[in-house]
């Protein structure tokens, strides 16, 4: 597996991450040799959170041993100085480690979040700290909302960013990523597959592998999904005519019904939470049925308050029947909820 600098970091990592979602279901045992087993095969780059379970401890736990050879990625979802900082000495405990490579400033997509995580006591405050102190090398953050990352990312304030990038979400690539290279940034890519949602490894691959300063961080849960991606980056094949249009008509297919998350359709004013109800059916298909179910349970019960008022229809940039999609996810809740007794 090639080498590849982030950005103008100075940390040096594998041409693909490891995305430390799918081992949270895992049992210990399994989890480390899944993280293992990519180490052995050439993975060197390891992305987590403090808010992905046990995934930072089982990270922690599997490449302890091998610390000094891999990037150790993780975030925070606080705002705060104080939660920030109890975040950041957590997840040094949870991944043994003394440092970590690349601290994250998690889903900086709307604007009063960015001004809390700048505020004074805010989150960015306690980070910087925990840099001086040896604590952090690299800052950085991620995002959902393109035109929120490109302001921030112009702002220099951060080192890297991580976005969603996927042939169907490639709108990236056109302004965010040219602005992210203009401030010397590392680009991380999130959601590869899509969130789950594209079956096609290797056309996912294939169209990634055009961007090769772009490091994607596949969630990876089991050794045959780190197996079929590194081959896929042993000998990687361009794409072709072929390929070109089964993408296009992939992207024709999910454009009609595809959330991109860009979140243009938030707030509801009834408190639905329209984002991770049309999430369900992708993450239903990487998770255990009784953790997709535990997830999902708090946006599917906001669906019943949806007045039908049509104001998230009109600021949806891709035209999605968002009433009758949140329908057809709740109905798919249920159907698996039901499959569970
Ligand atoms: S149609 Fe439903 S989900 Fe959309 S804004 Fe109105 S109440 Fe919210
Ligand atoms: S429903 Fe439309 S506006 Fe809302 S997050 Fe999805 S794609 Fe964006």
């Amino acid at each position: 597996m090639k080498i590849r600098e982030l950005g103008k970091t100075g940390l040096k990592v594998s041409e693909i991450g490891f995305g430390g979602i799918p081992i949270i279901p895992l049992g210990v045992e399994e989890a480390v040799t899944v993280v293992r087993h990519s180490f052995d095969l050439g993975v060197t780059f390891f992305d987590t959170a403090n808010m992905y379970g046990d995934s930072e401890s089982k990270i922690g736990q599997a490449l302890e041993q091998v610390r000094d050879r891999v990037v150790l990625a993780t975030k925070t979802l606080d705002r705060s100085y104080e939660g920030a900082a109890g975040h950041i000495d957590q997840s040094l405990a949870n991944l043994k480690t003394d440092r970590i490579d690349l601290y994250q400033i998690h889903n900086i997509s709307k604007a009063d979040d960015l001004e809390k995580i700048l505020a004074k006591g805010g989150a960015l405050e306690a980070v910087r700290e925990a840099q001086a102190k040896g604590k952090i090398k690299v800052i950085g953050f991620s995002s959902h909302d393109i035109a929120m990352a490109i302001s921030v990312c112009r702002m220099d304030l951060f080192a890297t960013i991580q976005f969603p990038f996927n042939f169907i979400e490639h709108d990236p690539a056109d302004e965010l990523f040219k602005v992210a290279r203009e401030h010397g940034m590392g680009i991380i890519a999130m959601k590869p597959l899509g969130g789950g949602l594209l079956e096609r490894a290797d056309l996912c691959f294939k169209f990634l592998q055009q961007h090769p300063d772009v490091i994607p961080i596949p969630g990876i849960q089991s050794r045959e999904e780190i197996d079929e991606i590194a081959a896929l980056y042993r000998s990687p094949v361009p794409l072709n005519e072929t390929d070109q249009t089964k993408i296009e008509k992939i992207q024709s297919q999910l454009g009609k019904s595809f959330c991109h998350r860009c979140g243009y359709c938030l707030p509801c004013e009834q408190g639905v939470m329209i984002t991770e109800v049309m999430a369900f059916r992708s993450m239903a298909r990487r998770l255990e049925p009784p953790i997709a179910l535990m997830i999902g349970q708090k946006a599917m019960d906001t669906v019943e308050a949806c007045t039908e008022c049509g104001e998230c229809l009109e600021k949806c940039p891709y035209n999605l029947p968002i009433p009758d999609l949140l329908k057809e996810h709740l109905s798919a809740f249920g159907e698996l909820a039901d499959k569970q007794g």
